[in-house]
């Protein structure tokens, strides 16, 4: 039932380096196609830290991660882009110039060259092991991240982890929540000397309160509508915490999940790349972002974004083969529109 589409290059992850990858691609006047397993653009910046400001982007001296998105996605605007997204890509074969990918909605892509800009994989959160989990996922009072702050305006919650994640989310929305129990299975949490110590300001106001050493035991309510939540010792003592939401930040999975059986060599979570181009190990692919290793490597946007330019200049030598590609800036080739 799905669509089948033929493209100069195929990227696949639509985060960051993904949308500007299509920018670099687009300048060399190559066509692409944009393919996410999620409903949206942006990756990581969207689906974990949409408000979280980011200080590391050059010219941008802060920029929260959903705004970044927004103007990666307005850069590449005049090049209309299709995206084809909610469609994870499963399967890749061929070699370079005739790849054939094939995705979980049984949409077919040919392309010459393929970007795999996936990050961590088809990411996902590690989700604690409750009964009728999926129950509560589903009407959002079990989520495993922070779209909106405003969505807990006055309201009870418990925050299970004990890493950067879960303080620095009790700390934000401690400043709107009515009451915030703070679920580790430790005493100790591991977070920024600075973070820990507005922790125990935040601990005296009334607001949080620390719960360990305790785990998730079980979600009380019905019909998707949480009231309590179940944590237990390791010794069985069990206590109910009432509250309406449960915000767990036990990290995400970092499962390369299909690209594992592409015949790309590749390290537990990561694919190692030559430097100078972003080659994978099979001709014709490359990896650029969070997903590419080589030595010295940051796991950084910028350097996602430099990985971007020169994987489109090597593919440019695969979609025009009889082609000198002659260096250029910006400025003498302009986008669509511009003057
Ligand atoms: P991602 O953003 O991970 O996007 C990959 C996309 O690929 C995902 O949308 C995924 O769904 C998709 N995908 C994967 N596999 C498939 C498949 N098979 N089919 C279809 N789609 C697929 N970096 C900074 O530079 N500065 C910061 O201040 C900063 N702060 C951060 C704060 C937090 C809390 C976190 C978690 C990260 C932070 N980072 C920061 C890191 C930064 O977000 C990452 O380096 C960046 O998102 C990597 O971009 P990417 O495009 O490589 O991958």
């Amino acid at each position: 039932s799905g669509a089948t589409v033929s493209t100069d290059v195929v990227i696949i992850g639509a985060g960051p380096t993904g949308l500007f990858a299509a920018f670099q691609c687009s300048m060399l006047k190559m066509n692409c196609i944009l393919v996410d397993a999620l409903d949206e653009i942006g990756g990581q910046c969207v689906a974990l830290y949409p408000e979280k400001p980011i200080y590391d982007i050059p010219a941008c001296p802060a920029i929260e991660g959903g705004e970044l998105i927004e103007k990666l996605s307005e850069q590449i605007e005049p090049f209309s882009i299709p995206r084809l997204l909610g469609r994870r890509v499963e399967g890749l074969t061929g070699s370079a110039g005739d790849f054939r990918l094939e995705t979980n909605k049984g949409d077919v892509i040919h392309a010459k060259a393929v970007i795999i800009a996936a990050g961590a994989g088809a990411f996902g959160p590690n989700r604690p092991p409750l009964e009728g989990l999926e129950e509560y996922e589903a009407t959002g009072a079990v989520r495993y991240s922070v779209r909106r702050k405003a969505d807990f305006e006055d309201k009870s919650l418990v925050i299970a982890g004990g890493g950067d994640s879960a303080i620095d989310w009790a700390l934000s929305l401690s400043r709107l929540a009515r009451k915030i129990y703070l679920v580790h299975r430790r005493d100790k949490f591991r977070a920024a000397p600075e973070s820990l110590s507005q922790l125990e300001e935040a601990i005296a106001k009334g607001v949080v309160e620390k719960i360990t050493p305790y785990q998730l035991k079980g979600l009380q309510g019905s019909e998707g509508k949480l009231t309590g939540v179940d944590v237990a010792t390791l010794q069985g003592e069990v206590r109910t915490l009432e509250a309406e939401h449960l915000l767990a930040f036990f990290g995400l999975a970092t499962d390369l999940g299909p690209i594992a059986q592409w015949g790309i060599d590749q390290t537990r979570s990561t694919i190692p790349v030559t430097p100078s181009s972003c080659q994978t190990s099979l001709p014709g692919v490359y990896a650029i972002g969070d997903i590419a290793s080589y030595p010295g490597k940051l796991k950084l946007i910028l350097q996602g974004f430099s990985e971007a330019a020169m994987a489109a200049h090597a593919i440019y030598a695969i979609v025009n083969p009889n082609q000198a590609l002659h260096f250029e800036y910006s400025t003498s080739k302009g986008v669509p529109g511009s003057a």
